[in-house]
Formats: C-alpha cells, sequence, structure tokens
C-alpha cells in the first residue's frame, strides 16, 4: 500500500504600510470613496513616468533582513502583461528575474519541535485596482474601484517545504507575527493586507521528484488556506490510488461548499510575457542604507519569547501567548518590570483580561484598561491591599468602565473588609445557614471549609480577605466542635 505526501508552496502576498502608493503620491488608505486616490501614473494614462517609494523599498529590506534573507544590491523592474478591467494599464510593474531578495527562512514551532521553511524569494509589485462584482440578483453591472492600484506589495515566496495543510497554517502565523512585530505591514486580514495563493502536488512518500502540481487562488483566511489544501490533498490522493493523473490547473477555493473549482486548465494558462520595465532604472542599494535599516529591526517575537522567560521567569507556554501578537507583548512588557511577581502579571492577562476582552469583541489595542493601571491595580494585590477575587471583580469593572482602580473601588464602597467584627459576623452567619455542612465537616469532611470561606467570599461581595476569614472559621468551626 503506497503512502502519500503533499508538498505545499505559499505565495503571500502582503501590503506594506505606507502611506503612499509605489510609483505615485496617491494615498493607499483603505476604505476611501472609490475612485477617489487616483492619478494619471496610477490610472496608466501615456507619458507618465513611475517613481518608486523609498519607503516601500525600505519595508520590504527589513522584511527580508527579518526572515535571514539575501537582500539584492541591484534589483530589476519587469512589466507584467495581462488583461483585466481592474489593471487600465494593461500591465503590472512587477520584479521577475532579478528579485530584491532570495534565501532566509520562517520558523514554525509545535510543541516539541520546529522546523525552517525556507524562502525562495521576496520581490516589490503594484496591485491591481478591485472589481466589485453583482452580488445580489437583480445587479447586473460589475463596478471597478482602481483605488488599490499602485498599492505597494511584497510577496514572499517560499520553498515547497511545508508537508501538510497545519503545516502551511503555522508557516503563515509565524509569517505573519513577524511582519506585525518588524512593522512592515498592518496585516490586516479583512482589508486585504495578506493574501495567499497555494500550489500543492502529492507524490509517494520519499519519492524525490514532484508530481504535477495544482495552484489554489481565493484564500481569504488561514483557515480557508489550511482547509483548501486538506480538500486538494485528499482529491489528488484518491485519483493517484485510483491510478488517474493530476491535470495542471488553476483551482479557485469556495468557502461556502468546501470545494474547489476549476478556474483554468494548463491550456489557458496566460503567458504574461514579461519583459524590462523602461521607465524604472535598476534599484541599487547601497550596504550602509541596509545596514541602517537592520539596526531598526525591532526584536523579534522569538526573541521576545526568549527574554519573557529569562528575564521574567515565566512558564513558556505564557510566554508564547503573551507574544502572539506585537501588540500584546508590548502590554505586558510594560507591566512585567514594574511588579514584584511577572508570573501573576500573565497568569491575570491570559486567564482573565484576554477574556474578558474576548466577550467584548475587543482585541488588546483596544483595550480600556491601560498597562499603568492594571500595573496599579496588580501592585494593591501584591501588596495585600486588595484580596485575589476582589481583584478580580475590580478588573472587570474597570474594563467596563475603563476607569482605574481607585475610582472603581471608590464608585462601588468595594475597600476591602478586615474588620475583625464584620468578618466574625459574616463567619457566624454563614455557619447558622449552612447547618448540615457544618455537621458534615465536623464529622471529618474537612474539604468543605473551601465551599464555607467562598460562601463567606459571596457574602462580603468579594470584599473579606480570604487568609483572615480561613482563619476565623477554622477558630470558629472548632468552637462549634466544643
Ligand atoms: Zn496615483
Amino acid at each position: 500500500m503506497t503512502e502519500y505526501e503533499a508538498v505545499i508552496g505559499l505565495e503571500v502576498h502582503v501590503q506594506l504600510s505606507t502611506r503612499s502608493k509605489l510609483f505615485c503620491a496617491c494615498s493607499s488608505e483603505y476604505g476611501a470613496r472609490p475612485n477617489s486616490q487616483v492619478c494619471p501614473v496610477c490610472l496608466g494614462h501615456p507619458g507618465v513616468l513611475p517613481v518608486v517609494n523609498k519607503l516601500a523599498v525600505e519595508l520590504g529590506v527589513r522584511a527580508a533582513l527579518a526572515v535571514g534573507a539575501d537582500v539584492k544590491r541591484l534589483s530589476t523592474w519587469a512589466r507584467k502583461n495581462y488583461f483585466y478591467p481592474d489593471l487600465p494599464k494593461g500591465y503590472q510593474i512587477t520584479q521577475f528575474d532579478q528579485p530584491l531578495a532570495e534565501g532566509g527562512f520562517v520558523e514554525i514551532e509545535s510543541k516539541n519541535t520546529s522546523r525552517r521553511i525556507p524562502i525562495a524569494r521576496m520581490h516589490l509589485e503594484e496591485d491591481a485596482g478591485k472589481s466589485k462584482h453583482p452580488e445580489q440578483a437583480g445587479d447586473t453591472s460589475t463596478l471597478v474601484d482602481l483605488n488599490r492600484c499602485g498599492t505597494p506589495l511584497l510577496e514572499i515566496v517560499c520553498e515547497p517545504e511545508i508537508r501538510t495543510p497545519k503545516e502551511a497554517h503555522a508557516y503563515l502565523d509565524a509569517l505573519k507575527q513577524i511582519l506585525e512585530y518588524c512593522e512592515v505591514s498592518d496585516c490586516d486580514m479583512e482589508k486585504g493586507n495578506l493574501r495567499c495563493d497555494a500550489n500543492i502536488s502529492v507524490r509517494s512518500a520519499g519519492e524525490e521528484g514532484l508530481g504535477t502540481k495544482t495552484e489554489i487562488k481565493n484564500l481569504n483566511s488561514f483557515r480557508a488556506v489550511e482547509r483548501a489544501l486538506a480538500a486538494e490533498v485528499d482529491r489528488q490522493t484518491t485519483l493517484l490510488k485510483d491510478g488517474r493523473t493530476i491535470e495542471q490547473a488553476t483551482l479557485l477555493w469556495d468557502e461556502r461548499t468546501g470545494d474547489t473549482q476549476l478556474m483554468r486548465g494548463k491550456e489557458e494558462s496566460p503567458d504574461y510575457r514579461y519583459f524590462p520595465e523602461p521607465d524604472l532604472p535598476p534599484l541599487v542599494l547601497e550596504d550602509g542604507w541596509i545596514g541602517e535599516i537592520q539596526s531598526r529591526i525591532p526584536e523579534s517575537p522569538a526573541a521576545r519569547r526568549q527574554r519573557f522567560v529569562s528575564m521574567f521567569g515565566i512558564r513558556p507556554y505564557d510566554a508564547r501567548v503573551l507574544t502572539a501578537s506585537r501588540g500584546l507583548s508590548d502590554y505586558y512588557d510594560a507591566i512585567a518590570s514594574r511588579v514584584p511577581d511577572a508570573q501573576t502579571a500573565a497568569n491575570v492577562i491570559t486567564t482573565e483580561l484576554l477574556g474578558l476582552l474576548h466577550d467584548r469583541g475587543l482585541d488588546i489595542a483596544a483595550c480600556p484598561v491601560s498597562p499603568g493601571d492594571l500595573t496599579a491595580l496588580l501592585n494593591m494585590r501584591s501588596e495585600g491591599v486588595l484580596s485575589g477575587p476582589l481583584a478580580k471583580q475590580v478588573l472587570v469593572a474597570m474594563v467596563e468602565s475603563g476607569k482605574t482602580a481607585e475610582e472603581v473601588i471608590e464608585k462601588h464602597g468595594w475597600s476591602p473588609v478586615d474588620d475583625k467584627v464584620q468578618l466574625d459576623s459574616w463567619v457566624r452567619e454563614m455557619i447558622e445557614a449552612n447547618p448540615d455542612a457544618v455537621a458534615a465537616y465536623l464529622g471529618g469532611k474537612e474539604s468543605l471549609l473551601q465551599f464555607f470561606i467562598g460562601q463567606v467570599m459571596k457574602r462580603s461581595q468579594g470584599r473579606a480577605d480570604p487568609v483572615k476569614v480561613a482563619e476565623i472559621l477554622r477558630q470558629a468551626l472548632a468552637g462549634e466542635r466544643a
């Protein structure tokens, strides 16, 4: 029985976070009124000349350095010719045989292992516009928005070293994290900042040669990439098992049906007739400038994970969670060195704060509690001013109101209670209200103590100090025994 394995390569298009387009001064901001951010250059009027956006090149170089790629001192521009309504010039300016960078890798980590997926090439190119096809029955026209024409993209092509759909997902997660950390792109999937095409073939396990590959387009999320690849691995494997051959093709993924559809076969595959772009000189980069960009690259997600473990002594698992996004890791970083117990800070953020934000559909960037305010709350907790449960309650109110811990405590009258007379009276009330449980406790079921403490904490609305409550409870229950 032959075993089969998949050979997967991904092409990722990343929108670089510049304010203007790649070859003109038009704004590249998302969401503007259709066709309001255009000029003769990005509309391809005759006689205009493109001028390269320096920041776009810098961001491309930064991304290349961040994955350890070899940045070429000389790269060239080419025209990729094709006709489509959203491409008024009739060609796209891209880099072809001499790209911006080659080599480098992205490390993907699973539980105990990590693997490096090598990068083949990275090149700069301009984006096309967008066609808006009729969505509802009755709409008959396709509309074209050219605002996106000329927006700078970095295309990142990896070697076909990915073996499973799950690995493809992990590669995309890791790549996105790197790009986000080094501020190359906003990586906002909903705005199409990160788009992906996948190449896939299947072969007998252990075989060296490659089978015929198909390309899948229209993958709008990392989950879609994983699902589409799984479906295509199945389809190709079934064909091979039946002794049939794979036809080279471009497929479209349909998220709704969970199926791929044929977009075009081998015969229809377009010939782009690449030729050198006559209006742009080669892109020549100086060592000094590349060195300057290198020196300004922020800490990588992997380096930050290691630092969180070594500097703050937190668990590796928590370090992974806390570095999942640049925003979250910055948030924790601003707190960890200002509290006596960085692990407690990690616990509060990962288990309490993230849960509260998730319930409200917020991400860390929109967190109503500033790092300074959370630091103050954590310090009140470690100094014993607030008990753990009360601190938890205060945090909920802080997320809801955006106010500081002090303001919340003041407003709700939640100042902690350590007055012995008050605590005695709550303990007494609890004992009287639970005669059966008290009898069971006195009969030897000592685990009930936690339940009793919980009851008193509830009665005090979290304001009692659980350590003091436990002490008073033990004495009072001993008194019951006598
Ligand atoms: Zn323009």
